[in-house]
């Protein structure tokens, strides 16, 4: 008999009745550390008082309007975003899938109003995840997410990570577009080295072909910058956000230039919830904390201990741990040992992790980590290693 909810995940046998910044507490009691933070939806950690404080003032004042009618925080937000970013413009979504559908329309509306129909072809990597959505899948291409699902949308090329070459040659007058994750999240923490993401800036230049990058998970702090594209200096013509943006509640953008997003006129595109009052007042809050004079300072200098800390880690424990890899606090640990065991040790050790491609281990804390609870997630990773090696010998 199927069970009442649609059995598309394998679930840990955990269920936790409450958060407390990095820290999630089971139905019997037990704490454990969140180094997965919702795949990096609680960038604040949870219950962040600044987060529940603009939530609930605004739930006391409207939830819900309609996109027919202004939105203040929806403004304010947009404006934020336009100050701190590229972008000249914003859309809001509730999810990264919908920020995607929206990246791909968006490059198909700019072609086709500039007078190129033929341009439809977005180019994009193995080892990416866009969302789960039919462009999503098919953008991302992998046969684990689209077997059994087609026909797919067509209009995507996938490349192989890395290599220029193909990159290069695959470009014709038909591209309009490479779609990429500056640091893959889902493909294994692996982050696209500074010079690939300048050459993918210059070729895009070179061919007047769009660059979408998907900071869905990379964004919004989560490296050390606001947004991970601007350790390399270059910036997209749209941008991808959802994830950490919303703190956890459900929120979305897609950030663009103008001319980018010239196609885009009234009616061309819409959402019912997109840009809500709830959504965007937690958004401002997340945003107002994270540019917070010193914020990111301070994951930068986070990161760098817990960096270190990993990589002690992996020296004491060779036969489960390969390396560390990955920006920030987006680490990934390649294990040795299969990262399922991994995982699963992490909740006998009460600390929370999640698995990713290439045998990678994901460790995603909230930004608000305290050095204190660094330190007590490697006693905690030290004691899961243990358990995955005693039982590996
Ligand atoms: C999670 C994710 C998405 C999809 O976001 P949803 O909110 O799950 O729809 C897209 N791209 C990347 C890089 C992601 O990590």
């Amino acid at each position: 008999m199927i069970p009442a909810i649609l059995p598309t995940y394998n679930r840990a046998p955990l269920s936790f009745v409450k958060g407390e910044g990095a820290w999630l507490i089971e139905a019997d009691g037990r704490r454990f550390l969140d180094l997965g933070a919702g795949i990096a939806v609680n960038a604040l950690g949870h219950a962040h008082p600044r987060l529940v404080a603009a939530l609930t003032d605004q739930a006391q004042a409207l939830w819900h309007v309609s996109n027919l009618y202004q939105i203040p925080a929806q403004q304010k937000l947009a404006e934020m975003l336009v100050a701190e970013t590229f972008a000249d413009t914003v859309f809001f979504t509730n999810s990264g899938t919908e920020s995607c559908e929206l990246a791909v329309k968006m490059v198909r509306k700019h072609f086709h109003d500039a007078g190129q129909p033929e341009r439809v072809e977005i180019l994009t990597f193995e080892g990416s995840f866009h969302g789960r959505s039919s462009a999503g899948i098919a953008a991302a291409g992998s046969e684990k997410m689209t077997k059994g699902f087609g026909p797919l949308l067509p209009g995507f090329r996938h490349l192989p990570f890395g290599n220029h070459e193909a990159l290069q040659s695959a470009v014709n007058d038909r591209t309009a577009a490479i779609m990429v994750e500056p640091v893959q999240g889902e493909g294994g923490i692996r982050a696209l080295p500074d010079a690939c993401l300048k050459g993918l800036r210059d070729l895009c230049d070179q061919h007047g072909i769009l660059m979408i990058l998907d900071e869905v998970q990379c964004g919004v702090g989560r490296t050390g910058r606001l947004f991970a594209h601007e350790w390399a200096g270059v910036s997209p013509d749209i941008m991808m956000v959802a994830k950490g943006i919303g703190g956890g509640f459900p929120l979305g953008a897609v950030l663009a230039t103008a001319d980018a997003a010239s196609g885009m006129t009234a009616g061309t595109h819409g959402s019912t919830y997109g840009g809500n009052p709830l959504g965007c007042a937690v958004g401002c809050a997340v945003l107002e904390t994270v540019c917070a004079d010193g914020f990111l300072e301070e994951v930068r200098r986070k990161a760098g201990l817990m960096r270190q800390a990993l990589e002690g880690l992996v020296a004491e424990f060779p036969g489960v741990f390969a390396e560390v890899r990955g920006a920030g606090l987006m680490l990934g640990l390649v294990c040795r040992a299969p990262n399922t065991d991994v995982v699963q040790a992490g909740y006998g050790a009460e600390v929370l992790v999640v698995p990713a491609a290439e045998n990678v281990v994901r460790l995603l804390p909230p930004l608000t980590i305290t050095d204190a609870e660094i330190r007590e997630a490697l006693a905690r990773l030290r004691k899961a290693a243990a358990l995955v090696q005693a039982d590996a010998a």
